[in-house]
């Protein structure tokens, strides 16, 4: 014969039964590791079940007393229904409970809403595009609380909380009425039920799209730029617009992108950023536009194209638009320092310089590191430190005696104006120290930013 059972399970189940009114649910989910593929409710249930039957044994022995003492139990904080039918066969008292103890409120439990907040939470994505979903749910304080205290009194190692119960119950009657699935790495959606207020919310996640734009005009800053003035107000200096600039690159696309997806807003990600009065040519500068809250997830990329295009009227371009990720997005930006940029300008200088000059500065730049000290002009928007740069290639071409043409392939990140400048010595070396003339950079294109993460 086998050890006779001497269940800790069991005996548990009884000490809570005796202090607190609880549902099969309720009573299962505090055993809630144990035994898999079943559900809470079943795990109480059959534990009631287990515990009927054994008193309903030691009803028919000859010391019947115990078996009473569970049955009324059962009848009563239990709420079993074949514990109460046995309860009237015998004459059993017990009082009539009807709360349970973990998931009731005003006389309901919070299970019984199940089918009013699946309801509600269906009526929130009927023009919503999506594939799936996750469900999250903020418990009452006072269940919660309720929750804690018999963990710690009855040393539960096996409960589950009841907003976790709760919220895959509720993930499966979505399931059953939106057909889509549950997901937990990266739901397009999330519901969250709000116990307390009875409300449901919903959260739409981002997408992101991912392309090159070209700057084909001078003038216009990457990010929208406001008024210094009124800071966006609209004032007399800006003629009431609240600008510094009437356009920008990150609102041709992101405002095309925001309207196709209908989604709530937008933020624009790009690999580093041109200075305002330089062309983005080449192949184009990689970016990532982020829509927040869509309600369209699949748009038609080549029509999304065509109407950035249109709309920018040929001052931006765009092309190879896909969609992607929050990690890509993450990864353009942190690249945008360490990738490969070309760059084409034309230099002026103070005085006549000579073919052979240009040779030697070639030969002194090429694959070598130069020391930037932050520029003047945009001290006041990044911190002032020293930053060391490779300098992979410069090619000078004179263009007039004072005129010169000059190709740059360098880090991510240089500062081209002050190469050519030296910026009173910040920047060392610089064209201008090598050539011992004061250079101006009078023009400057982007031709080509290499990226790793594209
Ligand atoms: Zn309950
Ligand atoms: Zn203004």
């Amino acid at each position: 014969m086998t050890t006779p059972i001497q269940s800790r399970v069991l005996d548990t189940a009884v000490n809570m039964l005796e202090q607190y009114t609880l549902c099969d649910r309720c009573l299962g989910r505090q055993f809630a590791w144990l035994s898999t593929n079943t559900s809470n409710s079943e795990r109480g249930r059959s534990l009631k079940l287990v515990l009927s039957m054994m008193a309903d044994d030691e009803l028919k022995s000859e010391n019947p007393d115990h078996g009473k003492k569970i049955i009324g139990l059962l009848a009563g904080h239990g709420m079993f229904k074949p514990a109460q039918t046995i309860a009237e066969k015998n004459s059993i008292e017990y009082g009539k409970s009807v709360d349970c103890h973990l998931c009731s409120t005003d006389g309901q439990s919070i299970f019984d809403k199940i089918e009013d907040v699946t309801k509600k939470a269906g009526e929130l994505v009927k023009d919503v595009e999506f594939d799936h979903f996750l469900v999250g749910t903020v418990s009452f304080p006072l269940l919660d609380d309720r929750q804690d205290d018999l963990r710690a009194k009855y040393s539960l190692l096996h409960a589950e909380a009841l907003k976790s119960d709760f919220s895959r119950e509720l993930g499966k009657h979505l399931h059953e009425i939106l057909k889509k699935e549950v997901e937990f790495e990266r739901p397009h959606l999330v519901f969250l039920y709000d116990m307390v207020n009875d409300i449901v919310r919903l959260q739409i996640n981002p997408v992101f799209i991912y392309g090159r734009y070209q700057k084909l005009v001078r003038g216009i800053p990457q990010s929208r730029w406001d008024c210094k003035d009124c800071k966006g107000k609209g004032c007399e200096e800006c003629k009431g617009t609240g600008r510094r600039y009437p356009d920008s690159i990150s609102e041709y696309v992101g405002d095309v992108a925001q309207r196709l997806l209908r989604g709530s807003r937008f933020k624009f990600h790009a690999a580093g950023r041109e200075d305002i009065d330089v062309l983005m040519l080449g192949k184009g500068r990689p970016f990532v536009v982020e829509v927040s809250e869509p309600r369209i997830r699949t748009p038609d990329l080549v029509s999304l194209t065509k109407r950035i295009n249109k709309e920018s009227k040929k001052r931006i371009r765009v092309e190879n638009l896909e969609m992607t990720n929050r990690e890509h997005s993450q990864k353009i930006k942190e690249d945008a320092s360490t990738n490969i940029k070309e760059y084409l300008a034309v230099i002026q200088t103070d005085g006549p310089v000579q073919k052979t000059e240009l040779r030697r500065v070639e030969g002194e730049f090429s694959g070598i590191e130069i020391e930037q000290r932050t520029p003047t002009r945009v001290s006041h928007r990044r911190a002032d430190l020293i930053r060391k740069k490779q300098i992979h290639e410069i090619r000078l071409k004179m263009l007039k005696n004072d005129s010169i043409e000059a190709f740059f392939k360098v880090q991510g990140g240089t500062y081209v104006k002050e190469l050519i400048s030296g910026d009173d010595g910040r920047t060392n070396p610089s064209i201008a120290s090598k050539l011992g003339l004061v250079c101006v950079c009078k023009k400057l294109d982007v031709t080509a930013v290499y990226s790793n993460s594209s």
